[in-house]
């Protein structure tokens, strides 16, 4: 489409970062109409794409069938859209704000400007949504974007670099593919705002090359998010919501329930209930197409050694979903794993797992529940199961979480008027929603003062006028010596 696309191969990031800089500084801010049809070109390229993207995830994962993509990252995609098309003449007016007695009559305002040009940096676990999402918050708050998508899922990047480069020039989007050591050269780029989405490591690496040109971030991490099961509330509904969470996109999910947090007295029936669940999820057992396989060989061997660690100290593991004759004998399906009894010092209750493996730690009451989450870091995501009784409200007042769900786990995600993000190790600042929009603009304060005003009264030689304007402001002067 436009001769600059072209070359993109042949123009290195910092290069593409300047001819963007140039670009933004040499036009006015883009208006309502130029952001929607930014937005709406977005849409029906995802659209036209659907097929192309679908395939190349699932070659990417190894096998991922359509219906996943389409419901775990396209149809988020183009909600995401939507949304910010219908709400964006809300987000972009200025807003009136106070001004006290003492400045009157003068007005205040704040304008959200775009900030420039944002990096995006994605991982390979929702590689289309999670890079397409944050440029369309970009583009809805006036901005343009340079994107670093993973290289673990190059088909994906691949796709996803093509869609872009016919719809938008490259001094407005543009697409680096590369791997670590490109995604290091790319967060040292001083940008406007990067929003970084991955592990909790690489955000710490992403944040110090950042601060070199202080650039500001929002960083999107990972860990290990608890679920909790009031005592009583194992039921059909509830493993219902905890498995589609744990076991959706093969458990590489950030926000999937990592560890579950079930009452002493629940325990079996949960055990016996999430195989019923998993054995309904998956009729044919889960070498079948509607299960994802782990992404690569290292990953299913790091999923492995975790389980295998497990057993090794002492824990239980159950592995669910048997092998029927019509299984796909895929490479990399892991199937369904229960843990219990695993130890605090066990690598699975450390580490992220980022997998379908579940470990269950039981509890007796809710105060044994808040003090082991608040020994550990802050967590993206927190599930509850149960009434929304004084146990369920003590968990919400005492524990801190990026989000929450009560009674259904992940989909707090697809809220478009939530924001989204996690708190310390998982996650600084947050997108989605309004939150979405003036992360990624500068909220400017105009301060524009009226002709006849209050302080021009107020300068030296100070006399009568100012002592009356003390006075009203602070009150009469209280002498003690
Ligand atoms: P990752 O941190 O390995 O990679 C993310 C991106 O950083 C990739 O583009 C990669 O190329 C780049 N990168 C790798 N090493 C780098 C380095 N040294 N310097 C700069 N960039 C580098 O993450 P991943 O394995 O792709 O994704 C899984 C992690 O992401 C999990 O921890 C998961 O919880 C997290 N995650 C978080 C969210 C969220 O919204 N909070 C969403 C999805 C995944």
């Amino acid at each position: 489409m436009n001769t600059l696309n072209q070359v993109n191969k042949a123009i290195n990031a910092s290069d593409l970062l300047l001819l963007q800089r140039k670009a933004f500084l040499q036009t006015e801010p883009p208006s309502l109409k130029q952001r929607k049809a930014n937005l709406a070109k977005l849409r029906a390229a995802v659209i036209e794409y659907r097929e192309e993207l679908q395939v190349a995830t699932s070659e990417d994962f190894g096998h991922r069938s359509y219906q996943e993509t389409d419901v775990m990252e396209l149809v988020g995609i183009v909600q995401s859209i939507d949304y910010l098309s219908r709400n964006l003449r809300r987000f972009m007016k200025p807003e009136r704000r106070h001004v006290s007695l003492f400045y009157r009559s003068a007005t205040a305002r704040v304008e959200y400007q775009p900030k420039g040009i944002i990096g995006v940096m994605a991982p390979w676990n929702y590689p289309i949504s999670l890079t397409l999402i944050p440029l369309a918050t970009a583009l809805a708050a006036g901005n343009r974007a340079m994107l670093k998508p993973s290289e673990l899922t190059p088909r994906t990047s691949d796709v996803i670099h093509r869609m872009l480069a016919e719809i938008f020039p490259l001094d407005e989007v543009a697409v680096i593919l590369g791997g670590a050591e490109v995604g290091a050269e790319f967060s040292a780029l001083p940008f406007d705002h990067l929003l970084f989405t991955g592990s909790t490591p690489v955000g710490r690496k992403v944040m110090k090359a950042a601060s070199d040109n202080l650039v500001p971030l929002t960083l999107e991490l990972g860990g290990k998010s608890p679920v909790i099961v009031g005592r009583g509330h194992v039921n059909a509904r509830t493993m219902t919501s905890i498995a589609y969470g744990k076991l959706s996109n093969g458990g590489q999910t950030c926000v999937a329930p990592d560890y579950a947090l079930v009452h002493e007295d629940d325990l079996e029936t949960f055990i016996e209930e999430y195989n019923a669940t998993v054995a309904r999820f998956y009729p044919n057992g889960p070498d079948c197409d509607d299960y994802t396989s782990i992404v690569n060989e290292r990953h299913y061997t790091r999923l492995q050694g975790l389980i295998d660690d497990a057993r090794k100290n002492g824990a239980r593991v159950i592995e669910l979903g048997v092998k029927p004759e019509t299984a796909k004998n895929r490479a990399r399906t892991l199937v369904p794993t229960l843990i219990v009894g695993a130890k605090d010092s066990d690598a699975i209750m450390r580490e992220e797992i980022f997998g379908p493996i579940l470990p269950i730690r039981t509890y007796r009451t809710i105060d044994e529940v808040i003090d082991y989450i608040n020994e550990r870091d802050r967590p993206l995501a927190l599930y509850y199961f149960g009434e929304k009784d004084e146990d369920c409200k003590k968990l919400l007042r005492r524990t801190t979480s990026g989000n929450v769900g009560i009674n259904n786990t992940i989909i707090h995600v697809a809220q478009d008027d939530l924001p989204f993000g996690g708190v310390g190790p998982s996650g600084m600042g947050a997108y989605h929603g309004i939150e979405g929009f003036r992360s990624m603009s500068h909220a400017k304060g105009v301060f524009d003062q009226g002709r006849w005003n209050f302080p021009s009264l107020l300068h030296a030689p100070f006399g009568k006028v100012m002592g009356l304007a003390l006075t009203i402001t602070l009150g009469k002067k209280k002498s003690k010596v």
